[in-house]
């Protein structure tokens, strides 16, 4: 079938089909040519993919609650759904003749695309449900993308989250999607209840302490058929995205930091009625920004490497096609330490901040803005 005749299916916005396919990127990876959008258009979300005759709609973006006393009431009128948020990396996996791994931007990544036919198994569910397509957080400490540490993961898993119609984008239900991933093994996140919108600003309020105390990310709010969210998050992940943003404070955006200054200021007003409370949530808001950028500072200092660092683990053919799938992103690396036992490889690499790396040189060297 001509890709085209893909593209007048998304049912987009656009005048015509190609007003929007000039947005579309040409891309290749395991021998396919594919397009893919790098950013929402015309109604269409980032990441939105047409592989061959296969149309794989990008995951939408999830809006914010900043309060949740308000919030939870305006955004939602019928009963929700409270799902842990795990801070990973968004997979989308589809059935293109054979499982492939989208990544939020929309590249199929080799890596993920073989870790998760390994993990997940899903060639049964898509012989079953070939339409659909798995919405999954990769996450655990040993990942291309994300680092977060959970107690319960060693190396790294898939956690679907949301289960998809590839070509439409349209969610199943909560608690079909439930079944379906208790029916074929695949990991979920936790549910923590089913509220009307009243109780469930007790409801999240309470899972986001059980949350942060363990250092957890957040909570998703769903509407019971899937179709509107919300998310919330937690004081701790604040806490850790900063100080990731001000270890790198010249790679990440102002606007990162900034965003995630409101989120704490407006939790902070919610939930600290007591004001030596709010004043050590401050002390702890001033180390996560402080000593990471001191830390990044020495580091550069001692010409140790700056950026972030992952370790990742598979068969050589996977490594070798992960590395090659970064390189081909433009990224620089820096590769560290290599084990192999058996068929299994464990690599180390830092992805080198460039811009934080030459600018804190430069005022090293010369002292002066
Ligand atoms: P968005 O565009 O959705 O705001 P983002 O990357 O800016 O994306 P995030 O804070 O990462 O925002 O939150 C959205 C992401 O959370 C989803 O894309 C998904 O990968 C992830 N996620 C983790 N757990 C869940 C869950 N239980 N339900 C839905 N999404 C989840």
């Amino acid at each position: 079938m001509d890709d085209r005749e893909c593209f007048d299916r998304l049912d987009s916005t656009a005048s015509d089909t190609e007003d929007l396919f000039e947005h579309f990127e040409r891309r290749t990876a395991a021998d396919r040519t594919y397009h893919a959008l790098p950013n929402a258009r015309h109604g269409i979300e980032r990441g939105t993919v047409v592989v061959e005759d296969t149309v794989v709609r990008g995951y939408p973006k999830i809006p914010r609650i900043l309060v949740l006393d308000t919030g939870i009431p305006t955004f939602f009128e019928n009963k929700l759904a409270v799902e842990e948020k795990l801070d990973g990396v968004n997979v989308r996996i589809a059935n293109v003749n054979e499982p492939l791994a989208f990544t939020r931007s929309g590249y199929i990544c080799p890596y993920t695309t073989a870790r998760a036919k390994e993990l997940l198994a899903p060639n049964e569910f898509f012989c079953d449900h070939p339409e659909q397509m798995l919405c999954a957080e990769l996450v655990g400490p040993e990942t291309p993308y994300t680092t977060h540490d959970y107690e319960e993961i060693d190396s790294h898993t898939f956690c679907v989250f949301d289960i998809r119609d590839c070509e439409s984008g349209k969610p199943l239900s909560v608690s079909d999607r439930r079944r379906l991933c208790v029916e074929y093994g695949f990991p979920q996140p936790r549910l923590f209840g089913r509220y009307r919108p009243p109780q469930a600003v007790d409801g999240v309020r309470d899972a986001i302490e059980t949350l942060d105390a363990a250092a957890r990310e957040g909570v998703v709010m769903k509407t019971l058929h899937g179709e509107k969210m919300a998310k919330y998050t937690t004081e701790s992940q604040h806490h850790e995205e900063l100080a990731y943003a001000f270890s790198l404070p010249f790679d990440r955006g102002r606007e990162f930091v900034f965003s995630r200054l409101v989120r704490e200021a407006f939790q902070a007003a919610e939930f600290e009625a007591d004001d030596d409370q709010l004043r050590e949530r401050a002390h702890r808001l001033g180390e996560a920004i402080l000593l990471p950028m001191v830390e990044t500072i020495r580091d550069a200092a001692n010409d140790k490497s700056i950026g972030e660092r992952f370790t990742v683990r598979g068969s050589p053919q996977q490594i070798d096609a992960l590395l090659e799938h970064l390189y081909d992103q433009s990224l620089t690396l820096e590769i560290d330490e290599i084990t192999r036992e058996n068929d299994e490889q464990t690599v180390e690499f830092v992805k080198v901040a460039e811009a934080t790396r030459d600018q804190i040189h430069y005022y090293l060297e010369h002292g002066i803005h």
